[in-house]
């Protein structure tokens, strides 16, 4: 008899408080990056062989077949903190991210945001292009955090 009322007792109660709480700070989900073009991705971040000169190298990025003049878009929120030409990787721009990133947009048409812009996530920052050292116009998307490479494809899905 007694055993039967505790029982009872302690299973109706933790059953009524998990009903009857509301977060007083609800949490927004994580941020998430998103791809900055839709594309085949024709050469992926890795040791390889140039296929322009035969050497080789280290793919610091990733290359997304394009047609010239695609839209880019901000992977994610940040400040546009480069637009440069760059020897072999033709027009470039570099946002900034929080926590430590930076992403890198090569062989561009040309860019769509100038030195200084806060870009929101999604916004377009460049079109595509075939400029630098190129078998064919493609997007170079690299990805860089505290200064060290970061395989743009463990964070994106195409
Ligand atoms: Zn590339």
């Amino acid at each position: 008899m007694v055993v039967e009322e505790g029982r009872e007792a302690g299973s109706a109660t933790p059953v009524e408080n998990v009903e009857t709480y509301t977060s007083t700070t609800p949490e927004p989900p994580p941020p998430v990056w998103i791809t900055p073009a839709q594309g085949i991705v024709s050469s992926p971040a890795g040791n390889r062989t140039n296929p322009v000169t035969g050497n080789r190298e280290f793919h610091d990025g990733i290359d997304i077949a394009l047609p010239i003049g695609t839209a880019i878009f901000a992977p994610k929120d940040g400040t546009v903190i480069s637009v440069a030409y760059i020897r072999g990787y033709g027009n470039t721009l570099r946002i900034q991210h929080i926590d430590g990133y930076i992403t890198f947009f090569a062989h561009l048409q040309r860019a769509a945001a100038a030195v200084g812009d806060v870009v929101t996530q999604g916004q377009q920052v460049a079109y595509s292009g075939n400029t630098g050292m190129t078998t064919g116009p493609h997007l170079h998307f690299g990805m860089f955090r505290n200064g060290e490479f970061v395989d743009p494809l463990t964070r994106i899905s195409m």
